[in-house]
């Protein structure tokens, strides 16, 4: 076989296509995830910070719902057990509400959660830093084709687990059309052009830390706060894995809301985390706190009126997953399964369960 021609192309290392990679590869199937970035983790990436700790900049923990597919619960079961994945036991309150403090369990990855999909994807090919621009059919294989044209890999299946605009502008399929197919008949979605204002919202990050332990502050803060929808105490999660000591300062993970994002955008990012870290400051009136890291997010809106219709008559409603199955074409993420990380694991982990039996035996 020629060394680019595979299986199964999976576009994209986030939490769809990591677990993509893991169910195909480990139902014999040969899978090569090509990502546009430097690493695996999409969304749920984390930063080195400080020289010798790292942060989650993305997700920082998720939990999956008791009625979710039974193979997923199972497999979180398997990697809770094997500490890919752990239970983090942590305080919580309110920002503006006074109301007593509770303990909540969440998942997170150990060290970080983007360890989680190094796990995940073990022993799967993963090419990084090659953006796939165009998805061209030819000869029944798929072409992944970078923005100058060449090849990067060839595939009998592409699963595509990019954000829904990059998605939509893969699969617009106006290569398909050329060849004298007619429009529609092999659509994967309808009105393929989705802007990014349309399909995303802005969120900014950033990770501050203090000189001191700040013991009088829970370790998770959200709910209603015109500035933040959530911020986290960083080391209650490291303690938890024994990656850090007592002798490590104090980190805080600040998320912005989206409105308040919204109308920060004509400012740059350090001076927007400057402003955050003051503001939480303020709030809880502590001593000054540095900003160590920042980073500008875009997170799928996937209650917009334009994803939802985009739909309409490729996929029953229910169904969190696209599966063109003539084409050997489909899409998983986030966005089709009502957002977050649970909602990438069940949209990849239905998608496997459909399409496995018809792959092992045709591709
Ligand atoms: C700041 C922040 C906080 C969050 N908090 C939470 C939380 O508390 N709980 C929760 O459950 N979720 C949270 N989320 C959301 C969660 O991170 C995402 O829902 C989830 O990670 C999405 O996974 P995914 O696989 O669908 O997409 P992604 O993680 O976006 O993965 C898609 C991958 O595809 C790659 N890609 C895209 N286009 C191309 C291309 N053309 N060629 C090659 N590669 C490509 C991208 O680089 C990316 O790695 C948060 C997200 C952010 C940013």
């Amino acid at each position: 076989m020629n060394k680019t021609l595979r299986g199964v192309a999976i576009i994209g290392a986030g939490t769809a296509g990591a677990l993509a990679a893991n169910q195909l590869s480990a139902a014999g199937l040969d899978c090569c995830i090509v990502e546009k970035s430097r690493g695996l983790g999409g969304r749920c990436s984390r930063r080195r910070v400080l020289d010798y700790i790292s942060v989650d900049i993305g997700a920082p923990h998720f939990s999956i719902p008791f009625d979710e597919h039974p193979i997923l619960i199972a497999n979180m079961n398997q990697w809770l057990r094997s500490g890919y994945l752990t239970e983090w036991l942590f305080t919580t309150g309110e920002f503006e509400s006074q109301s007593l403090p509770v303990k909540k369990i969440e998942l997170c990855g150990t060290p970080s959660m983007n360890a989680f999909h190094r796990h995940l994807a073990a022993g799967v090919d993963c090419l990084t830093q090659r953006h796939v621009h165009k998805l061209s059919r030819v000869n029944n294989y798929w072409q992944l084709l970078d923005q100058q044209g060449q090849l990067i890999v060839e595939a009998k299946a592409v699963i595509v687990t990019a954000p829904a605009e990059q998605t939509y502008n893969l699969v617009a399929l106006h290569d398909l059309m050329s060849k004298g197919h007619q429009p529609g008949q092999h659509d994967l979605i309808n009105n393929p052009v989705l802007s990014a204002a349309e399909a995303s919202l802005p969120q900014y990050i950033c990770a501050v830390t203090f000189d001191q332990p700040q013991t009088q502050l829970l370790d998770l803060y959200c709910g209603e706060h015109p500035v933040f929808s959530k911020a986290i105490r960083a080391n209650s999660k490291f303690n938890h894995s024994n990656s850090m000591d007592h002798q490590t300062p104090e980190v805080w993970i600040l998320h912005s809301t989206h409105s308040w994002a919204q109308q920060q955008q004509h400012k740059d990012a350090q001076s927007v985390a400057e402003d955050m870290a003051r503001l939480f400051c303020q709030h809880f009136n502590t001593s000054q706190a540095k900003v160590i890291t920042s980073h500008y997010w875009r997170l799928a809106n996937h209650d917009h009126k334009a994803i939802k219709r985009s739909f309409e008559g490729h996929k029953p409603e229910n169904q969190p997953f696209i599966w063109n199955n003539t084409l050997k074409l489909g899409c998983c993420a986030d966005w089709l399964a009502g957002g977050g990380v649970a909602g990438a694991l069940s949209s990849s982990q239905h998608l496997c369960n459909h399409i496995t039996s018809q792959l092992t035996q045709e591709v």
